[in-house]
């Protein structure tokens, strides 16, 4: 990604992110990556209306600073995450729109998909990630829908959304917010109705088609049951195994996982 077109974006997508009242104070974080060993963010502690171009941090693919006057935000860890698990992807935008929060910090999943063009534009999936404490604890709770899917709420910290560009970042955590705010107003009259799968299945492959699936989108996240069964298979298929002593480290593994 060009770094003068990338700052100016940062710039305008801080500011944007303040006055549509997405954050307060010192909310909200936004990042691109240039290369694989540089990333170009917002500082921390400042409010996203007073961001400029020479405020902008940039720091090596391990989130060491490598210019800027002031220091990156504590929540790259989970934009360096995203990074790693998404070569494709370029940007990362997280704020605390109200609605996309409400749903988060209520436990409520956000009903999606039952606009039929979201699909399109955010896949079958926008989860809500259980609530955790900011930072590496964030990241790793993200970790598992990181190749799923391109936007999510989290309980207790907003909504995210990534793309190959901060514009497409941006407009993915704006219809996730629209969503919300349409959900929101549906529920009074009975929520909104879940489209059915012969709407939704052409539409995902309409997203396919265009390229704009997750890589591992619709992918099911393996539960501690089916993980146990893949150890103990694993383990009483190894030479001399004992087939007792491997059902019982599976069964042990599956309540950790549990
Ligand atoms: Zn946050």
């Amino acid at each position: 990604m060009n770094e003068a077109r990338a700052r100016r974006d940062l710039v305008r997508y801080s500011r944007d992110m303040h006055f549509a009242g997405w954050v307060a104070n010192h909310d909200g974080n936004l990042s691109a990556r240039l290369t694989d060993q540089r990333v170009v963010c917002t500082p921390t502690a400042f409010s996203k209306a007073d961001v400029g171009a020479e405020d902008l941090v940039v720091v090596d693919g391990d989130g060491r600073k490598l210019s800027g006057a002031h220091r990156a935000f504590s929540e790259l860890v989970v934009h360096l995450m995203l990074y790693g698990a998404r070569p494709e992807v370029r940007a990362v935008v997280h704020a605390h729109p109200p609605f996309a929060t409400a749903f988060g910090v209520s436990g409520r999943p956000l009903p999606h998909p039952f606009l039929p063009e979201a699909v399109v534009s955010l896949g079958p999936e926008v989860p809500t990630v259980r609530l955790t404490a900011p930072g590496k604890d964030a990241a790793a709770a993200m970790r598992p829908f990181a190749r799923r899917c391109d936007a999510l709420l989290m309980a207790g910290n907003g909504a995210w959304a990534w793309g190959p560009d901060l514009q497409t970042a941006w407009l993915r955590l704006e219809l996730v917010e629209h969503l919300c705010r349409i959900a929101h107003a549906a529920l009074p009259l009975g929520g909104p109705e879940p489209l059915p799968p012969e709407i939704v299945e052409p539409l995902l492959a309409k997203r396919v088609k265009a390229g704009l699936a997750a890589p591992e989108e619709g992918a099911t996240i393996p539960g501690p049951d089916v993980v146990a069964r893949a150890t103990q298979q694993a383990l009483a298929g190894m030479p001399g195994a004992d087939p007792v002593l491997a059902a019982r480290l599976a069964a042990e593994l599956a309540g950790k996982l549990g």
